[in-house]
């Protein structure tokens, strides 16, 4: 899509560190940018491990500002009562995405009224964050962690215990294997707006389906163009 990318994270995203600097870090080197409200940021603060960085200092950190408080959470009467006011921040915030874990807590209906899809962070993640803008991650943990260090091949390696579909989409960067590659859960999407392209073309039966009809044709003509030289 030509227009840039907002995605709002829920809570829980927002707690995870490497998930969270995953989805920030993005921001250099890929086509997308993460935000959320202090209403989900206090939220995240109570699941906050004692040791890690405050959350107002992470977003100083990317210069990221809160966004504004979204209204009237309760017309999203098919979405559970705890997640409608993420979903009203979400559209207050202008997002194409909220990354959450909690994909099916949404109606579609609400979800189209928003203007949104609800995705997974490591399915968003798999789609949407480049090659470049994953090396810089995994320098920066690199930089970052504590002791024992770990060589940037094991901190890609572990990406695939939480994220294996992004571990698998940049599988050919170092030269090793996933450290205990996971299975994704069943449930990663729900939505109209496809997480490849961008476009509100989901078919109404293929609420489930990342990614729309049209991207399944293209990436299917694409693999039957480069025919792997055995
Ligand atoms: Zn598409």
């Amino acid at each position: 899509m030509s227009e840039h990318t907002f995605v709002f994270l829920d809570a829980p995203v927002i707690a995870k560190p490497v998930t969270r600097t995953l989805l920030m870090v993005a921001r250099s080197h890929s086509d997308f940018t993460a935000v959320w409200s202090l209403r989900a940021e206090q939220q995240a603060a109570i699941h906050r491990l004692p040791n890690a960085a405050p959350l107002p200092a992470v977003r100083d950190a990317y210069r990221s500002e809160l966004t504004p408080p979204g209204a009237f959470p309760e017309r999203f009467t098919g979405t559970k009562q705890s997640v409608r006011t993420d979903l009203a921040d979400a559209e207050a915030a202008g997002a194409h995405y909220l990354i959450t874990a909690d994909v099916y807590g949404f109606g579609l209906s609400d979800l189209a009224i928003a203007g949104l899809s609800a995705v997974t962070a490591d399915l968003f993640l798999a789609e949407r964050m480049t090659s470049a803008s994953y090396m810089d991650a995994i320098e920066l943990f690199s930089q970052t962690q504590s002791r024992p260090r770990r060589t940037l091949e094991q901190l890609h390696a572990a990406i695939a215990v939480h994220h294996p579909q992004l571990f698998a989409a940049h599988a050919d960067l170092y030269d090793v294997g996933p450290l205990r590659l996971s299975e994704p859960p069943e449930q990663q999407f729900w939505g109209l707006r496809c997480v490849r392209c961008g476009a509100v073309t989901m078919r109404a039966e293929d609420p489930h389906r990342g990614v729309c009809p049209a991207c399944l044709h293209a990436a299917s003509v694409r693999s039957r163009e480069s025919v792997p030289i055995a």
